[in-house]
């Protein structure tokens, strides 16, 4: 698809809350386009997860930071061997946490760690210099509104908070984890709660993206809608 524009779309930014089937979305996306693809979400998982790890008060906002600045994290797409469900590796410090990432002691503590300023600094800077490779979806929660202000598709997804927990249940239950409905729920609505008031750069649709409700959509269907928007977009221009 790529191939067939002539000013194919350098970057592409999704964003929405929880579970709303952002990052599948993206993921298929950036297949089919044969872009790279960024989910942001997993490098405030990997500070989060150091953190604990390392046994830092995560109500330490100093610390923290301090911590989110000296982090050696790494996002490999995935390789022959590594069929295991995972979409993408991460490693932090030459480890590979790439499971380690999705646990509920990171879920409980992420929404915390994402709202310091100093944190939040240091992933932008170093999503940025992720986007101008080109040729990237990155999918997160401020993605359109302030790492990539300027990118020519802004996507925000949501779907129901029942239908995001549901999902989540699902997932969790297929990588072999005793996954309670009720309490993803609760948690999915919590960090709805800490990512949307937020101070600094609180999760809201850019002005100018296109909304998708996944609710009732599959994210192939989704997929397809935005290959013809971008499609048109391109057809446009030229
Ligand atoms: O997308 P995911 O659920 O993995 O994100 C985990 C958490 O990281 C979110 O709940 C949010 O607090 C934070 N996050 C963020 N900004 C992003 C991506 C994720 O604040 N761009």
């Amino acid at each position: 698809m790529a191939n067939e524009t002539k000013e194919p779309i350098a970057m592409i930014a999704i964003d929405g809350p929880a579970a709303s089937g952002k990052s599948t979305v993206g993921r298929l996306l950036a297949e089919k386009l044969n872009y790279l693809y960024l989910d942001t979400g997993s490098m405030y998982r990997a500070v989060t997860w150091a953190a604990l790890q390392e046994e830092i008060d995560i109500e330490d906002e100093t610390a923290v930071t301090q911590l989110a600045h000296n982090i050696e994290i790494e996002i490999f797409p995935v390789r022959d061997g590594e069929a295991d469900g995972r979409h993408y590796t991460v490693h932090v410090a030459g480890q590979d946490i790439t499971w380690q990432l999705r646990t509920p002691a990171v879920d409980a503590n992420v929404s915390q760690v994402s709202s310091y300023l100093g944190v939040r600094q240091e992933m932008v800077a170093r999503q940025r210099a992720f986007g101008e490779r080109g040729a990237v979806v990155m999918v997160g929660r401020d993605i359109g509104t302030v790492v990539m202000p300027d990118a020519p598709l802004k996507l925000y997804i949501t779907a129901s908070a029942e239908e995001r927990a549901r999902r989540r249940t699902r997932d969790r239950q297929a990588q072999g984890h005793i996954a309670n409905y009720d309490d993803i729920l609760a948690d999915v609505l919590r960090r709805d709660q800490i990512d949307s008031n937020r101070e600094h750069s609180p999760l809201r649709p850019a002005t100018d993206a296109v909304l998708i409700d996944s609710t009732a959509q599959p994210p192939a269907a989704i997929v397809d809608t935005i290959l013809k928007m971008i499609r048109e977009t391109v057809t446009s221009n030229q």
